[in-house]
């Protein structure tokens, strides 16, 4: 749609050419920000012009710019090691929307807008991922994206900070991973993601559309069934919109950690 209240759209170059002050937003792919009015944003500053690699694999393993398309990381080549690979792909379908929006919809702007069916918030937070923030004094400050997302439509993002990207370490990618997804209706957004993996000595299940904010759930020892229901029985905030009641949240999710525990077991 058109944003009739904005005057202008500022492509940023160098990191000098972003200061995003009041009236202000970072412009990644554009698929959310031009889906409804956004009556108080005057400027737009597009990070897509600074020419951030898509993917780079780093000594400890790979870093996912924050304007990474969702294409761009769905057609990455199998990389050495990631045995959870196969998550990316589960991920992006779970985007209620055609595979068109793959070509624009990025990373990290899926993160920032911190919907609770934000598919690429499930897969970073299944991969124990490292959300890296530029903050407006020129400094970087980094935050599991566990944390990073607080709530819906909620991050700990200050006035003027980025994203910039998203780390993964390749001992995490070594680990193998179950997905499961429920959604109300067969293209209906997602109602309960769980993501389950297996960690050196226990498992790592993560929490997501089913919960306001996501969820990780660490087991020091591979547990029981019991133990999975207990720790997820815990949890308070099952969410509701017209895509699923909590108690059917709730529901889904309890059976789908039951089904990727016994996946990994
Ligand atoms: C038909 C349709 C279906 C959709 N289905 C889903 C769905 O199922 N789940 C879901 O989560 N979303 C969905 N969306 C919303 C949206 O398309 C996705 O969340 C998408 O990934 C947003 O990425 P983007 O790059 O287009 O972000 P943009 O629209 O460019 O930006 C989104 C928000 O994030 C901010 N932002 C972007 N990048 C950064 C950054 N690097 N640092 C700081 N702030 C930043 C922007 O200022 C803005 O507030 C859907 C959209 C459509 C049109």
């Amino acid at each position: 749609m058109d944003l009739t209240s904005l005057d202008r759209i500022r492509a940023a170059h160098h990191r000098t050419d972003l200061a995003i002050g009041p009236g202000s937003a970072p412009l990644a792919g554009g698929t959310w920000l031009f889906s409804e009015p956004q009556p108080d944003l005057t400027e737009l500053v597009d990070l897509t012009t600074l020419g951030w690699p898509a993917v780079e694999h780093t000594a400890d393993g790979i870093s996912l710019a924050a304007t990474c398309t969702i294409r761009q990381l769905v057609d990455l080549a199998p990389v050495d090691g990631w045995v959870s690979q196969h998550l990316v792909v589960r991920c992006a379908r779970s985007l209620v929307a055609s595979e068109k929006i793959w070509d624009w919809a990025t990373v990290g702007g899926n993160v920032c807008t911190a919907l609770p069916a934000g598919a690429l918030t499930s897969l970073a937070v299944a991969l124990d991922a490292t959300a890296v923030v530029w903050t407006p004094d020129g400094g970087e400050r980094r935050q599991p994206v566990a944390a990073f997302v607080t709530g819906v439509r909620t991050t700990t993002l200050a006035p003027g900070e980025v994203l910039r990207s998203l780390e993964l370490a390749s001992s995490v990618l070594a680990e193998p991973a179950a997905f499961r997804r429920a959604a109300l209706t067969r293209h209906g957004r997602s109602g309960a993601i769980v993501v389950g993996r297996r960690s050196a000595a226990g498992l790592v299940v993560t929490l997501t559309a089913g919960v306001t904010r996501p969820h990780r759930l660490a087991f020091p020892s591979f547990p029981g069934a019991d133990e999975v229901r207990a720790a997820i029985e815990q949890v308070d905030d099952w969410y509701d919109d017209p895509h699923g009641a909590p108690d059917w949240r709730r529901a889904m999710t309890l059976r789908l950690a039951e089904q990727v525990r016994e996946e990994l077991s």
